[in-house]
């Protein structure tokens, strides 16, 4: 069983003690920057010159400063811009101006797992990563609630690495719900694997050949994007809420009996053969490795496949059918309909 911490497992006033650089100003960013300073820790957000987020930043009467500077000010500094820009702004801007005995805290293990970023022995390296966008972390902050993190210790410097990272999971709300200890190998791994294989990958490409098995077969392409697409919130919200077991309890005999003999039927033991192939590609660092070459040379491969995701006939479809709908008024106000990005 994991160990499980919460808010009276912490100290908030070590991070109260300490001046934090948060680094990028996005999703996670602006979440972490102000339930930070809400719990009364001293706080400033770090970007790159020209940066678009700053007068985000400044609107919520934060301090910014060029990453440069929110570093060497910083005893503790969270980097949170994307990961795949992590590894040249540590280098470029974080490293030569960290003080000796900063702390380095991540939101994901990637740059650490894969040695893309390697900080010296005298830094305390941890992570505090919540499970859940920014947005949800920030909404339930201020709600009183949190959102769960999970909390990892790769090099404990200064001996008081765990005493600090709790400290900052609470003051960011995560203990409110709770922390869950791991480490930045099982993380990472974890992560990479759930999102390709089921979350992200593996529920695209189900709902891409559900809904082409429909209208290849004559089906109407709205009807089908009902009952491969818009249905699927349904039945994710059962399982979030009480397991497999509770969609099962909710749903029709008729659907219960048909998941137990055709679910099989279509993720097969094949696929979870596939599922083990996208792990050990994962555990080798062949899929990191793929990502950063690809990101490092402008994306190209990455390019073309978020273009050709966003010419699946599904999405024309759907982006017809929710303008009927009342909900598409609450989207995020940064996502644009068919941008690719
Ligand atoms: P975002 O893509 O939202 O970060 C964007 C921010 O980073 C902006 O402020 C942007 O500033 C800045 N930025 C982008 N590129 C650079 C660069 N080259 N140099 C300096 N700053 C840059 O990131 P996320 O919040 O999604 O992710 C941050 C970390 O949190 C990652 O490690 C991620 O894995 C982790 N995480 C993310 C979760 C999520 O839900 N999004 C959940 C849990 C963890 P500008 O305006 O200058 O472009
Ligand atoms: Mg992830
Ligand atoms: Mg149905």
């Amino acid at each position: 069983m994991a160990e499980l911490f919460y808010d009276d497992d912490a100290d908030l006033s070590l991070i109260q003690s300490k001046k934090v650089a948060i680094i990028g100003y996005g999703s996670q960013g602006h979440a972490h920057a102000l339930n930070l300073r809400d719990s009364g820790v001293e706080v400033v957000v770090g970007l790159r010159e020209g940066s678009a987020s700053r007068a985000k930043a400044e609107e919520q009467g934060l301090a910014v400063a060029t990453v440069a500077d929110a570093v060497k000010q910083a005893d503790v500094v969270m980097i949170l811009a994307p990961d795949q820009a992590q590894r040249k702004l540590y280098a470029d801007d974080i490293e030569p101006n960290l003080k000796a005995d900063a702390a380095l805290f991540f939101a994901h293990g990637f740059n650490i797992r894969f040695g893309y970023i390697k900080p010296g022995a005298g830094h305390d390296i941890a992570m505090v990563a919540p499970k859940g966008p920014g947005h949800t972390v920030r909404r339930e902050y201020e709600a009183g609630r949190g959102v769960p993190v999970i909390v990892a210790v790769e090099q404990d410097a200064s001996g008081q690495a765990w005493d600090l990272a709790l400290s900052y999971a609470k003051a960011i709300g995560g203990l409110r719900a709770a922390g869950i200890k791991t480490t930045f190998t099982e993380e990472t791994e974890t992560d990479l694997f759930g999102e390709q294989a089921v979350l992200c990958g593996g529920v695209s490409q189900l709902i891409q050949y559900g809904f082409e098995t429909l209208t290849e077969a004559g089906y109407q392409p709205e009807v089908a994007y009902f009952e491969v697409l818009h249905e699927l919130k349904l039945i994710v919200d059962l399982m979030w809420e009480g397991g497999i077991s509770k969609q099962r309890w909710s749903i029709s005999d008729t659907a219960e009996y048909g998941d137990y003999v055709s679910g099989p039927r279509v993720i097969d033991p094949h696929v979870k053969e596939n599922m083990k192939a996208v792990l050990a590609d994962v555990q080798s660092g062949a899929f990191a490795d793929r990502f950063i070459k690809d990101q490092d040379a402008g994306a190209p491969e990455f390019k073309e496949l978020r273009a050709k995701g966003e010419q699946h006939p599904i999405e024309p479809v759907g982006r017809e059918l929710r303008k009927l709908f009342a909900w598409t008024d609450t989207r995020d106000a940064d996502y644009v309909e068919g941008s690719a990005g």
